[in-house]
């Protein structure tokens, strides 16, 4: 009888640059490609991300010929049951790196089912980049120049001819999820992946240095969703780099992923805990009615809204848009960042606690490398710098669109800027800086928290 292994897809739905897979497919003569739809997947996710995450699969089934198993239930229960149905000898699967990954893993552990692991979503497994004295990097720029030194493999080839075991009948539980009305979300799988770097690396990686701050044009390569769900790998990206301006800064970006979940790795409780503490004493606001006008892109800030509204619209926000409305929630409104965070991690699809915890705690102030605290933005000043035509703001404020020049960053000072609906401002803004510098003041006069 031939050996059959099971390969478990976990955050890596692709064949190319796969090592774990690859070394399924070394080991046995079949392997039982297997994604497990536990109950949390279901129930955490929106519906954007869920309506991605069926769109994923379906394409990764596709490149498996058909073949894909995709089974709901408690991940030891599944598995235990695959090996024992289609007699499977051992379970492969890449290292995880988030908190939520680890936990399925060491329930599997408990329930005694060994995996065997291989490689990660990240060029250098986190972890891995350390100082001279065997301590983790707290603060990017040195991380950077140690993550470059330290250097990465080159990516691996897809399978060539892999066997894969037809699924039983009921096993194939692909969802067919579906997006609100009114949302579209980009294409997923590992061959728009693909497409997508590609048409990145002719039309936009050049100028990506300038471009990626300007949200009204395609300057970036909206690969996000993909890299989240591991459709394509970092290396991938990273060995078709060269040395251009903007090329080094693209590889800088990704640099920030990994050091994020570099720093995850070394410090777990900040996935919803502060990172620097003394930033758990502020006096922060109950998020009532003015979190709700957040959450809705109703502030009465263009540029702010612009970007909440694309969020719900696309399950994409702009990086220049998310530090923006980051720093009005925290800022402006005064609400803990976790609340922000977890309004992210409803809507984006791509999702990534390490950069969305260590996103939001970067612009809050609390993070690593902290922006200063005292750095705040201005939400009118922002719009006019990175979307000075009013472009990114015409095309999710509609209320707007009708106002030309510099009106569409200040609606109050125009004579018809409310006359197509669009709401009042709901704080001010230069007022609002100085209460949350007040509010500074008195967390800098107080003793930290005990850790
Ligand atoms: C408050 C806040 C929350 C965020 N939440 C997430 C999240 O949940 N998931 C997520 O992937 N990114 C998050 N980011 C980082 C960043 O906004 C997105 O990675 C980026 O906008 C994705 O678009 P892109 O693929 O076009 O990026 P590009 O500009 O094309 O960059 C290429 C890749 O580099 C990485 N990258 C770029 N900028 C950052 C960054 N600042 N931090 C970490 N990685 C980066 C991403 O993997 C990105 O796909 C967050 C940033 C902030 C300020």
């Amino acid at each position: 009888m031939s050996k059959r292994a099971i390969f478990w897809f976990r955050r890596d739905l692709r064949l190319a640059d796969n090592p774990a897979l690859l070394a399924a497919l070394d080991e046995a003569d079949e392997v039982i490609p297997l994604f497990i739809m536990d109950d949390e997947i279901a129930e955490r996710a929106g519906e954007h991300r869920r309506a991605y995450l069926a769109a994923s699969l379906k394409a990764l089934n596709e490149s498996l010929d058909g073949d894909l198993l995709v089974i709901s239930g408690q991940v030891p229960e599944v598995i235990r049951d695959v090996m024992k149905r289609y007699k499977a000898e051992s379970v492969h699967s890449a290292f995880p790196y988030a908190p939520y990954g680890n936990q399925r893993d060491s329930e599997l552990k408990k329930a005694g089912i060994e995996l065997q692991q291989l490689g990660s979503g990240y060029a250098i497994a986190p972890g891995r980049v350390l100082k001279d004295d065997g301590t983790p990097y707290r603060v990017y720029t040195p991380f950077y120049r140690a993550w470059l030194a330290h250097g990465w493999r080159g990516p691996v080839a897809a399978p060539k001819n892999p066997s894969w075991v037809k699924p039983l009948k009921g096993d194939q539980n692909i969802p067919d999820w579906k997006l609100p009305a009114g949302v579209h979300i980009q294409e997923a799988g590992e061959r728009a992946a693909l497409e997508r770097f590609k048409t990145f690396l002719k039309k936009t990686a050049d100028d990506y240095a300038d471009a990626r701050n300007i949200p009204g044009i395609e300057g970036t390569s909206r690969l996000s969703p993909h890299l989240r769900w591991g459709e394509i790998h970092p290396r991938t990206l990273l060995a078709a780099l060269g040395q251009s301006p903007g090329h080094e800064v693209y590889r800088k970006e990704i640099a920030w992923r990994e050091f994020y979940a570099d720093v995850l790795h070394n410090n777990p409780h900040t996935s919803r805990d502060y990172y620097d503490a003394k930033f758990k004493k502020m006096r922060y606001d109950k998020p009532g009615k003015k979190f709700e006008t957040w959450c809705e892109g109703k502030t009465g800030y263009p540029f702010v809204d612009a970007a909440m509204r694309q969020l719900v619209k696309e399950g994409w926000m702009h990086n220049r848009a998310r530090m923006v409305v980051a720093s009005f929630l925290v800022k402006d409104l005064h609400i803990e960042w976790q609340h922000g965070a977890n309004f992210f991690m409803r809507y984006l699809i791509d999702n990534d606690v390490a950069s969305n915890s260590h996103g939001w705690q970067w612009t809050a102030g609390c993070g690593t490398d902290a922006s200063p605290y005292y750095r705040v933005f201005n939400p009118i000043e922002q719009g006019r710098r990175f979307d000075p035509e009013g472009t990114y703001i015409k095309k999710f404020v509609p209320e707007l669109a009708h106002l030309t020049g510099d009106d569409v960053h200040e609606p109050w000072d125009s004579a018809d800027g409310y006359s197509h609906g669009y709401p009042k401002r709901i704080v001010d803004h230069a007022a609002e800086r100085l209460e949350s510098l007040a509010r500074l003041q008195e967390i800098k006069v107080a003793k930290p928290p005990k850790p």
